[in-house]
């Protein structure tokens, strides 16, 4: 299928597009790297009457790392920030969830806020910046506004982006010295969204205990998942093979996922068992290389 007539717009200055949002705003989509957009204009899940191409505004394609932390603005797409060395020895969790998203040529348009702003409950991203503890930079033609991950995500496929806003940049303060992050997922097949994905991340106390683990689970609730009974439990220990096991059991006991066509709720609860083990297991790991 073809999509429904629209009126293209090709702003090259953000302050255009933000006039474009101010003006035709629930009218009107953001057209990024255009990998999820696409499909569902061609499948007419959307019908927008305007569509704002963001692709030759050369202010929004950049991404900075400092001592601070890492700025990725809109037009940064998957692939620059998956080959960047900088960013993998920085945020290896973030090199790793890049490298499960789709394939080279998805990866190759797609971009990091595109994925956010897009909110699929079972993509990467979501789950990885709730991990990082990260910040969306929010913007409108009157305002500006900074919005906590954890508070970005209010359903499958809905943000906390009003029509007439573009997210202008995302921001992930660096990780403290001796933490450690680790991505794993279920898919059916390569390149696939994830079944169950989740994201994990601590830093190694002097006394050799795990800290500050905030663990984020993907695909198994209409928004990226924060385990905090499980956070609690492994919050303290040295992430022993009791307390894996004990993760994992909580997990399985207490999760309620969703079920839908991919999958049983009942397989998804113990899937989640299972990568939320893998990901601690990674921490534990990593324990020797921060010398801990
Ligand atoms: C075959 C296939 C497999 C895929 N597999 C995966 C996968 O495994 N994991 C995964 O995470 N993704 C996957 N994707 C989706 C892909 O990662 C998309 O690139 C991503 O979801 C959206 O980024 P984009 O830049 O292409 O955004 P677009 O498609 O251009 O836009 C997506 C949505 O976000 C809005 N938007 C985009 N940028 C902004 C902005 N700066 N501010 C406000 N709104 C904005 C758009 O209006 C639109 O509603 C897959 C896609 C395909 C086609």
């Amino acid at each position: 299928m073809k999509p429904s007539r629209f009126i293209y717009h090709a702003p090259t200055q953000i302050e255009e597009v933000l006039d474009l949002l101010w003006e035709y705003g629930d009218e009107a989509k953001i057209l990024a790297g255009g990998q999820s957009l696409m499909p569902m204009l061609n499948f007419r899940l959307l019908a927008p009457a305007h569509l704002i191409d963001i692709n030759r505004v050369k202010a929004l394609n950049q991404y900075s790392l400092s001592d601070s932390g890492l700025t990725i603005s809109a037009l940064a797409r998957h692939r620059d920030l998956e080959l960047s060395p900088e960013v993998e020895l920085a945020y290896p969790i973030l090199h790793e969830g890049l490298t499960n998203i789709a394939h080279v040529q998805i990866r190759n348009r797609g971009t990091i806020c595109g994925s956010l702003a897009h909110a699929d409950s079972a993509a990467e991203l979501p789950s990885i910046m709730m991990a990082l503890d990260g910040q969306m930079n929010v913007r409108s033609k009157s305002s500006r506004r900074i919005v906590p991950a954890g508070e970005f995500f209010r359903f499958h496929l809905t943000s906390d982006l009003d029509s007439t806003e573009l997210l202008e940049s995302v921001f992930i303060p660096s990780m403290k010295r001796n933490s450690v992050g680790a991505f794993d997922e279920v898919t059916r097949r390569k390149g696939d969204f994830a079944l169950v994905g989740a994201a994990v991340v601590g830093t190694w106390s002097e006394r050799g205990t795990i800290e500050d683990c905030r663990i984020v689970c993907s695909g198994v609730a209409p928004t990226p998942l924060r385990l905090l009974e499980a956070e609690e439990l492994v919050s303290g220990t040295d992430l022993s093979e009791e307390v894996l096991v004990a993760v994992q059991q909580l997990v399985m006991e207490s999760l309620e996922p969703t079920e839908d066509v991919h999958t049983s709720a009942q397989y998804r609860k113990k899937v989640t068992g299972v990568v939320v083990r893998r990901g601690l297991a990674r921490l534990a790991e990593q324990r020797s290389v921060v010398n801990v």
